[in-house]
């Protein structure tokens, strides 16, 4: 396998030094001293022991934040001086581009490729787009009433909490700090337990950059009876932003009644990826495999239910399964791997055990279904498919948040339009066709915060991303992020003499 030798292992230097936390511009130890793992899943080695933040860091985080934001510089600086900062670092981020591909390929196992080409690029320009923003925010006047001159400020929340998940660990970084650092607030982020160290790194570029100290600050450690439940809960953070499991998203509201803190939430999805008769057949089976085994299905708004009219079913499925035979499976460091594995051994299992429960529903596996037995090591699951899935099935309502695609072939419009939107989720959803109506019909259609017409998993920083439904609410990216993490204040100005 044309794994990268250690000598080609960029990120050395970084996974031998200590992995603490950054608070208040230093790099500190956690209060209880405890450390934790990070393992690589595609070789179930150990990368790294990382500092095990709790109650007691979040809260020393917070006092740091606050004080930055109340009084240090950060406050005084002139939005363009933000801006650069921000600049600054996504220049960084590109500076050091190949180091991060790899610790976020070592870290999630995430194909190379991947890292490189999509995950590193994205988060860069992510923080340019909101580099941008920085120079641009505006309050209004208003002409109510000539007896008063009135106006509005924005003005950035003031403490942010931000916790993210292990799927796309670095990006999702981006998506939270280049709001939130544009317009004007500091920040307490929590990384997943399982993917802490691209965070770091770029807590340590962020450092470089010149950040003031206590405007970012990182606590790694555990979610549930910890760090995270710690931010959530914490009375002098004035924003929750979060991404993650709905269950989990659940209790980061409720832990938001403590002090009414602003809560914004990405949770799951169970898109409907639907390919009408008169579609590119060629294109949709290519969008169908990024839709589902892109980042091995650990993706919220992954076309998890590939809705295929009847009359293509079987044509479609042929060309379908020929090409996922072909996608190559393993180490994400290899540079021809395609899928590499499930980040965890917990991930893994869920992965497998879903597989079990459609096997019982009475799905009918068309391919993978199991973990590969060539690979001796490493948390993987091959690409899996099944046919004649039911839209009422757990495998088409639960989210697996892996490679396991149900395919429900559909008889006509309305058949598919009713099952499409029957999902508590509502992230995404596609559609396929040639059929300039049709598709403007489904883009309103699908109650979803994203509708892709012939094209899956496209993204831009411009471009808002969001849920209806269970899958969470307030939208990141684009102009509508900013309203997270601003307020707006009315200033009277009586004019009458
Ligand atoms: P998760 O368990 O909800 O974890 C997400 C983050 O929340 C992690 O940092 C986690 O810490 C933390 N956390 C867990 N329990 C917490 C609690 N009680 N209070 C405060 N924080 C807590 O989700 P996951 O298992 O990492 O990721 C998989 C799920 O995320 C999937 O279901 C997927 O749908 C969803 N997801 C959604 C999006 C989106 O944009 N909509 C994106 C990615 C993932 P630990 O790391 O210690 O658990
Ligand atoms: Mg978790």
């Amino acid at each position: 396998m044309a794994v990268v030798q250690e000598k080609e292992l960029l990120c050395k230097d970084f996974l031998s030094r200590p992995k603490q936390l950054l608070i208040d511009g230093k790099w500190v130890d956690a209060v209880s001293g405890k450390t934790f793992e990070t393992v690589n899943p595609a070789t179930e080695e150990v990368l790294c022991r990382v500092a095990e933040g709790g109650k007691e860091d979040v809260d020393k985080a917070v006092k740091a934040a606050r004080r930055a934001f109340e009084v240090g510089p950060w406050r005084k600086m002139s939005t363009a001086e933000r801006a650069r900062l921000m600049l600054k670092l996504a220049d960084l981020i590109e500076k050091h581009a190949d180091e991060l591909a790899q610790i976020e390929t070592l870290d999630n196992g995430k194909p190379i490729t991947e890292s490189r080409y999509v995950d590193v690029p994205q988060t860069v320009e992510t923080f340019r787009y909101y580099a941008g923003w920085a120079t641009k925010l505006e309050g209004e006047t208003i002409n109510a009433n000539s007896n008063f001159f009135t106006y509005t400020l924005r003005e950035p929340v003031g403490v942010v909490g931000q916790i993210i998940p292990w799927n796309f660990p670095m990006l999702m970084l981006a998506w939270k700090w280049g709001p939130a650092l544009a317009a004007g607030n500091t920040i307490v982020l929590k990384p997943a337990e399982q993917t802490p160290l691209s965070a770091l790194r770029i807590g340590e570029l962020a450092l470089e950059a010149g950040f003031p100290e206590g405007v970012i600050n990182i606590v790694t450690g555990f979610g549930a009876n910890s760090a995270g439940e710690a931010i959530s809960h914490h009375m002098d953070i004035d924003k929750v932003a979060f991404t993650g499991e709905d269950k989990t998203g659940k209790l980061i509201v409720q832990a938001s009644t403590t002090n009414l803190k602003r809560v914004s939430l990405e949770l799951g999805g169970k898109a409907p990826n639907i390919v009408f008769a008169d579609a590119d057949i060629d294109a949709a089976v290519k969008g169908a495999i990024t839709g589902i085994f892109f980042n091995q299905g650990q993706v919220c708004c992954a076309g998890s239910r590939l809705f295929l009219e009847k009359n293509i079913h079987d044509e479609f499925m042929a060309k379908l399964t020929e090409r996922v035979a072909k996608l190559r499976q393993g180490d994400g460091l290899d540079d021809k791997t395609r899928i590499g594995p499930q980040v965890s051994k917990e991930q893994q299992e869920r992965v497998l055990s879903y597989i079990n429960i459609a096997k019982g529903e009475g799905a009918s596996l068309a391919c993978g279904g199991e973990a590969p037995a060539e690979l001796k090591k490493g948390y993987f699951v091959k690409p899996t498919i099944f046919t004649g899935v039911n839209n009422d099935m757990r495998i088409a309502q639960e989210e697996v948040f892996g490679p396991v695609l149900a395919v429900i072939p559909f008889s006509n419009m309305e058949d598919v339009a009713e099952q499409a939107n029957k999902t508590t989720f509502g992230l995404s959803g596609a559609v396929w066709t040639r059929d300039v109506k049709k598709a403007h019909k489904f883009a309103s259609h699908i109650k979803a915060g994203t509708v892709w017409v012939n094209c899956y998993n496209v993204f831009d920083p411009a471009v808002p991303f969001g849920g209806y439904k269970m899958s969470g609410y307030g939208r990141e990216l684009g102009k509508h992020s900013i309203e997270l993490y601003t307020n707006i204040k009315s200033v009277w100005v009586n004019m009458q003499d």
